[in-house]
Formats: structure tokens, sequence, C-alpha cells
């Protein structure tokens, strides 16, 4: 095969790291687009409605008579690309990708799609999920030879596909994918051939669409409405599809796990509240949420009000349930975008500071029941409890639509160390106190999960420390782990 190097704007590739990023802490949303014309515009369309999965790279890789072109760049979707680099991407076959990553720093290299080009012709990645078992995989790939150009554990997917001895392509995938643990929702293209799939439990989301007498595969239905799909169905957990433009294929499913397990974190917090997740409406499950922590902790109050955004939905849940107004009383900036806040920041309350804003007609003299979506270090909601105050709210009343998140999250939720987790240092009591609230509440894991039951089973491991999938690496001692194994 000769060598010829990839046409990629935006970054050099040939930077060797053997490390992988230090833990799993990556966010990320993927697109796939199978026989429409203009693909990687499309592909920009759907990127621009899955930013909020992942704010620090953007990337489209696109496929043109048998050449992969693509663009990938540290920063938002709509900063990394322009109509002169969409035009440099031509094709009627497209992946992308957003990722956001706290390990491992701002590195263009590690922003997807991954593209390589193989024995078979170019392949490119596009991966949201963790892979429990890259160290190990990698260890041993690299034992064989391999060389890793990112350090991200995405790209061990790329070195089993190429490294395959099947002799058919979708042999080659099966082989790659039999590997693999943890949590992956995957958009594969080899030449103009889309492949995609969800890991076996299921954890991230991944719906197909279909457009023009082509197809388009996005993390949520939001990015289908964006360019205009018309939603087909999700991608089942365990599913291989082959697409090339208006056929899909059932390639096969992966061995079929115990128990289902899509992150309920993704209705909680992660996920847009105007998307269907495994064909439930976010909004609809965060508005249960706010109704069932309504039933389980009520108070006597003057307004309900939302952290905006993420606890819209639930705050008019709980105002539905407790028939206590739902009032704006804290106005979110959105232009302040998550890398914008430095953690070394000398003041604290910077950050949300800069983010939110209380409206003082709203509070002054008013006893407040403030919702949030969930508690993770306790930061935000301490400074945002001591705006309230100062607003001239009289009492504040703490409720949030999740249990204490007590756990780290190996399957793709940006989700500190235990060490770190207010939950998991502190009991509710002592939080009320920490956080300068009047009271304190927590829908429980049952009222919560009894919410979604019709749906089936989920992964709460970041609630219970239940991890459904192996970590092996965690186990092996190649990622920090601080998890109470099989508990
Ligand atoms: P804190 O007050 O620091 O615990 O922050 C809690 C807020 O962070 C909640 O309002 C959530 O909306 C938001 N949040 C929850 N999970 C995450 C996450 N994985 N990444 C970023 N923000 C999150």
């Amino acid at each position: 095969m000769t060598a010829k190097p990839l046409p990629v704007v935006g970054g050099p590739q040939d930077i060797f790291t053997s490390e992988f990023d230090e833990g799993p802490r990556e966010e990320c949303g993927v697109v796939g687009v199978s026989g429409i014309e203009g693909a990687s515009e499309l592909a920009f369309l759907a990127l621009y409605a899955l930013q909020h999965r992942g704010q620090e790279s953007a990337g489209i890789c696109a496929i043109h008579d048998g050449e992969a072109r693509v663009h990938k760049e540290v920063g938002l979707v709509g900063d990394v690309f322009n109509a002169e680099a969409l035009l440099k991407l031509p094709g009627r076959t497209a992946l992308g990708h957003v990722r956001y990553s706290t390990a491992g720093g701002s590195k263009v290299l590690n922003a997807q799609p991954i593209v390589v080009r193989y024995a078979e012709g170019e392949l490119g990645v596009a991966h949201n999920g963790n892979l429990t078992n890259a160290h190990d995989l990698k260890k041993r790939l690299v034992a064989e030879g391999a060389i890793f150009q990112t350090t991200s554990d995405s790209e061990v997917i790329v070195h089993l596909i190429a490294r395959s001895r099947q002799e058919t392509i979708d042999a080659q995938v099966d082989d790659a994918l039999s590997h693999l643990e943890g949590a992956f929702s995957l958009a594969i293209t080899i030449g103009e051939t889309l492949y995609v799939v969800r890991d076996p439990r299921g954890y991230r989301p991944l719906v197909l669409g279909k457009l023009d007498g082509g197809h388009v595969v996005t993390s949520e239905t939001c990015a289908l409405d964006i360019v205009g799909a018309e939603y087909v169905r999700d991608i089942e957990p365990g599913e291989v599809l082959k697409i090339a433009g208006a056929s899909v294929q059932k390639l096969r499913s992966l061995a079929p796990a115990q128990e289902q397990a899509p992150c309920i974190f993704e209705l909680v917090y992660f996920a847009r509240p105007d998307s269907r997740l495994w064909t439930i409406s976010v909004d609809g499950a965060r508005r249960g949420f706010g109704r069932q922590l309504a039933a389980e902790h009520p108070v006597d109050a003057d307004a309900v009000i939302a952290v905006p955004d993420s606890a819209n939905s639930a705050a008019l849940g709980y105002s539905e349930a407790s028939g206590i107004p739902y009032e704006l009383g804290l106005l979110r900036n959105h232009y302040v975008g998550r890398t914008f806040i430095k953690p070394s920041q000398a003041d604290r309350d910077f950050g949300a500071r800069m983010k939110y804003n209380p409206v003082r007609e709203v509070l002054e003299g008013r006893r407040v029941i403030v919702v949030d979506d969930s508690l993770v270090r306790g930061t935000t909601s301490k400074s945002l409890v001591k705006f309230i105050r100062q607003a001239g709210a009289k009492e504040v009343h703490f409720r949030i639509a999740s249990p204490p998140v007590r756990f780290p999250c190996f399957y793709g939720i940006d989700m500190p160390s235990s060490e770190e987790l207010i939950g998991s240092q502190m009991s509710p009591p002592e939080i009320a106190e920490t956080l300068g609230v009047d009271s304190l509440g927590y829908l429980s894991l049952d009222g919560m999960l009894g919410v979604v039951a019709e749906h089936g089973s989920f992964c709460n491991a970041c609630f219970s420390g239940n991890y459904a999938a192996p970590l092996v690496d965690v186990d092996k001692g190649y990622v920090p782990g601080n998890h109470p194994i099989n508990c």
C-alpha cells in the first residue's frame, strides 16, 4: 500500500504518545450520513444540534471517490467549520463527532473522527462512550507492533479492524467489535460503507433516520430534526448495521448482554430535552422526576425556580405536582462556554456568577424551592444559593431531581472521582449545611427508576455503584478507580 499523506486539515497526525488520557472522562456526540449529496453539510448541522455532548473539539470526515478528507480542530462546531472548510469535504458519505474530555488537555490529535488508510481503503471511526478495556487491548496491540497516534481509547477500534485477519470487511468489523468491553455507540466508515453499532448493554444512544433516499445516524433525535430527517428507529443494543445509501442491512447482533443498561444520567442531565432517547421523551422523563421529587420532598413555599437550563423540565414537574408556581428566578448567560470557566480562578464564585444571575423581583422576601437536575461537586450550587440569598430570598429549599451522585462513571459521562463528589463525601444533612440551605431533598433511586420503569432497566452506576460492564482496566490498575468492586 502506498503511504500517501492523509488530507488532514487542522492538526498534526504524526504525534506518537504511548498513554491514553488518565481516565475515562469523555463525552461525545456522533453522526453518520450515507447516500446523501452534501453529506458534510448535514453532518455539520447535526453536530450543531449535538454541541451539548462535547465542546472541546469537532470534526467531520467525508468520503468522495474513495478518498477520505477530514477537518477537525479544537473548538466549538461553529468555530471549527465555515463554508470554505465544508466545501473541501465533498461526498455523499460523512462522519461527524464532537468531543469533551477533561483529562489529556485540549488536544487536536484526540479529535475525531479518527481516519486512517488501511489494506481495504479509508477507515473512519467516530465513537461515543468509553471502552472499559482499552488499556488492556492497547497493551496487547503495542506488544504486537501497533503504533498509536492519539491518547483516546477509540483508537484501539481502528487498530483492531486494520489488524483483523478475517477475509471480508464485514468480518473484520465483527472481529474487532468482539474484543470491545464497555460503552460504545459507533459510526464507522470503510470506503463509502457506513457501519453503525451499539454495545450490547446500549449505554449511549444512537438513532437512525432517513432523508432524500439515504440515511442519517445521530446520537440524539434533536440532530435528526435539524437536518429534516425522519426518525426510523433506535439502533438496538448489540446491533451492527451496514448502511449504503438507501440500503440498511442488519449484519448481526453482538453477544446479548444479561441486561440492558442505557444510561439514566442521559435522561437526568446529559441529553437535550427536545430529544427522544430510547423512545422516551427526555423532557417527559425530567418532568416525571420533578413530580416524583415533589411527592417525596414536599415543602411549603411561594415559588419553584429551576437552575437553568438543565433543570427546567424537572422544576416544571415539581411545580405541576405541588401546585406552587414556576417562576424565572435565575437567568443563564448562554454565551459562557464550559472551557471559559478556569478552575484556577481565584474567586470561587466567579464561574457561577458569569453563568447565572438571580432575578431580584422574583426572589425578594420569598420562600423559594430551587430545583437542580443533579449535584456533582456542589460548587456551583453553593455559589447559587449565596446569590439567591443575596437577592433577598427568605427561605431556600434545594431539591435535586436525581439521587446523590456517589460513584465515578466509566462509561462515557464526565464525572469526577469519588473524592470530589459531594454526595460521596457527605450525608444530605451535611450537604444542606455546606450549601447553606433551609432544607435539602434528593429524589430516591427507586423513585427515579419508577418514573421510567416501563422502559426497562437502566445503568445507574453513578448513583448505586452497580457497574454492569466489567471494569477491566480499573481492575487491572491501568486507570484510577476508587469504585467498590462488583458491589
Ligand atoms: P455542582 O453544583 O458543581 O455540583 O454542579 C451541578 C451541576 O452540574 C448540575 O446543575 C448539572 O446540571 C451539571 N452537571 C451534572 N453532570 C455534569 C457533567 N457530567 N458535566 C458537566 N456538568 C454537569
